[in-house]
């Protein structure tokens, strides 16, 4: 299975979406495998963010990264790197899709409401700069069986 670290963003938990953006993930069948919330530091941001640190806009990612506590997650699934960016939907949340998180949720570049890692390498990589070892969790759900096949699973 894969994994990806998930980021409920200050706009996500400024807005009250927390228990709705976990629900959808859950709903689906993911895997919670690692859950808390904690305060960003610029220097964790500028590695997360190491992508964007010469963009002009980058001190406002960090002033919006900074404003308020976040949630972290770790979700495993089969395929889930890409399954969650699907439902994540594209940056802008005025061009992501209906039924999609920003779809349903942003009306911004920036204030869009969650991070979702973008490669099953970044999936590991990410989860493992948020998360400590012993605050990640492998445990196999009851309902595994009715969520995949058994030839899905491996
Ligand atoms: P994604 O989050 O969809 O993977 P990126 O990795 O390109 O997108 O960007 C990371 C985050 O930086 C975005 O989610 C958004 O919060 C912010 N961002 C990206 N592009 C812009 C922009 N043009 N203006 C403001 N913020 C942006």
């Amino acid at each position: 299975m894969e994994q990806s670290l998930i980021i409920i963003k200050p706009s996500g938990v400024q807005r009250n979406l927390i228990g709705k953006i976990i629900d959808r993930f859950q709903q689906k069948g993911l895997i919670i495998c690692g859950l808390k919330m904690m305060n960003l530091s610029e220097e964790l941001l500028r590695e997360h963010y190491a992508h964007l640190v010469e963009k002009p806009f980058f001190p406002l990612i960090l002033q919006s990264m900074m404003a308020t506590p976040v949630v972290v997650m770790c979700l495993k699934g089969v395929d889930a790197v890409n399954v969650i960016r699907t439902m994540v939907g594209s940056t802008n949340g005025r061009n992501a899709a209906p039924g999609t998180i920003r779809g349903d949720f942003s009306m911004s570049s920036q204030e869009n409401i969650v991070h979702a890692s973008d490669s099953k390498e970044n999936g590991i990589i990410e989860t493992n700069r948020f998360f400590k070892p012993e605050e990640l969790f492998d445990y196999s759900p009851v309902t595994l069986n009715y969520i995949y096949a058994p030839d899905e699973l491996n």
